[in-house]
């Protein structure tokens, strides 16, 4: 293994859980380790793990992933009450994503895998559409209170200072109802409009931001304000001078923009318009096993992963001794997205050119007919049979080695 390609510096490496665990290992067994001389520093996210350092290990890793300003990851569960029982854990703890989002203050971007043979549900889609979603604030951090009868309900801001408070009234309440109070950051909103304009320039994209300023003239003018001023102020000639355009538009006319589009854009989205944004693309480019997730954090550090959970009916029947039909797609552009970012700021082509054909012998083994359950079921023409994920694996390896 002397002619291994070398590594300089190391990725932050996350393992995590069940049938995503399984493909893991294999994955650097078979397509990874006998051609890189593989340097990570490796953090163990499985949930066993987190429970024995008090998830600890968690924290740590994403400090890793901004110390060496890249990471890749492992599926990891989330735990609640049924993963307490079936695991005896004493804690729960929270979503590990959520918690390395916090520390690197990142936006998450969903772009879909695509194949010839796996037609998108819209016809004129041509070029994948990627997704940008704000992962702070809005509804996600919001305040409710369910109202028991008529009443005022007001909204009051009290200075840190001590200066004079401010309230508005949210709403005269005839009647018992609802009423829900949400926030967001000025710098979140800066650091957003960051993460999209650099990943947009990275992947030549050009991007539009869309949310429903008419309405809410305020909040979401703000959003609109901030997007643009960084825009201008940080990113106007850098995109010119990469040919790329910034477009801004009502979140409605961009949904029906966006099904009559070619794709091949970068969508920046609020929060809750990017979780059934990115869902819609998912489904509709294929298969949610064909869905790549990269966290851009302002400060330049990603960290990339399978947008998939861990599979756990597939492990379930894995630990029953049934080789599994699971995709393992994503995960293999998880670790080429890492590498060749790796190899871009270390300056390694030879380390960006194996990824790049480790991604050719994987879509390449589809493109021939060799595939799994999940894309067989969406393949035109389909295979005469679905191979699981060690067969699969086989030939992609195959590939890379002819
Ligand atoms: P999931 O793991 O994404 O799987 C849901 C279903 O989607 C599977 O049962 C399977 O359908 C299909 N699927 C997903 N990935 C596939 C692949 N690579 N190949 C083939 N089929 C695939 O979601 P979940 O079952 O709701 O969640 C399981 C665990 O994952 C949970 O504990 C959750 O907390 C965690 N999770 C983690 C992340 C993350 O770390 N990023 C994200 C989401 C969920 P069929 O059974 O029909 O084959
Ligand atoms: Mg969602």
């Amino acid at each position: 293994m002397a002619d291994r390609i070398q590594m300089k510096n190391p990725i932050a490496e996350l393992d995590g859980d069940e049938m995503t665990r399984v493909l893991w290992a294999l994955v650097k067994e078979k397509l990874l380790l006998p051609h890189i001389g593989l340097k990570t520093e490796y953090y163990d996210l499985g949930i066993m793990n987190r429970e024995a350092t008090g998830d600890a290990v968690t924290s740590e890793s994403a400090e890793a992933i901004r110390r060496l300003g890249v990471g890749v990851k492992c599926a990891t569960i989330t735990s609640n009450a049924a993963r307490k029982a079936e695991y005896g854990l004493k804690n729960l703890f929270p979503s590990p994503n959520g918690t390395i989002r916090a520390i690197l203050d990142g936006t998450v971007f969903r772009k879909p895998i695509t194949v010839s043979c796996v037609k998108p549900s819209v016809s004129t889609w041509k070029k994948p559409i990627v997704i940008g979603r704000h992962a702070y604030g809005d509804q996600y951090k919001a305040s409710e209170m369910l109202i028991p009868g008529a009443g005022k309900v007001e909204i009051v801001y009290t200075p840190a200072d001590g200066s004079g408070e401010k309230r508005i009234t949210l709403a005269e309440m005839k009647e018992s109802g609802i009423v829900q109070g949400v926030h967001n950051l000025d710098e979140s909103i800066k650091n957003f409009a960051r993460s999209c304009f650099l990943y947009a320039l990275g992947e030549k994209l050009p991007v539009w931001f869309a949310t429903k300023d008419t309405v809410s003239k305020i909040y979401d003018g703000r959003f609109k304000e901030l997007f643009n001023q960084v825009y201008e102020t940080e990113f106007r000639e850098k995109c010119a001078a990469a040919g790329l355009d910034y477009f801004y538009t009502l979140i409605d006319d961009a949904a029906a923009r966006m099904v009559k589009s070619s794709g091949g854009f970068l969508w920046a989205c609020q929060n809750y318009d990017g979780d059934v944004m990115s869902d819609l693309i998912a489904s509709a480019a294929g298969s949610v096993a064909m869905m790549t997730s990269v966290l851009v954090s302002p400060s330049g550090a990603v960290e990339y992963e399978a947008a998939h959970g861990t599979v756990q009916q597939h492990y379930y029947r894995w630990q029953k001794g049934e080789k599994t039909s699971t995709n393992p797609i994503a995960l293999i552009f998880a670790w080429t997205g890492a590498l060749t970012k790796r190899a871009e700021l270390d300056n390694t082509p030879p380390l960006a050119a194996f990824a790049k054909r480790l991604e050719e012998a994987t879509l390449g083994a589809v493109e021939e007919g060799e595939m799994t359950g999940d894309l067989m079921r969406l393949a035109d023409p389909a295979p005469a049979k679905a191979l699981n994920s060690w067969e699969f694996i086989g030939a992609v390896k195959k590939r890379l080695e002819a």
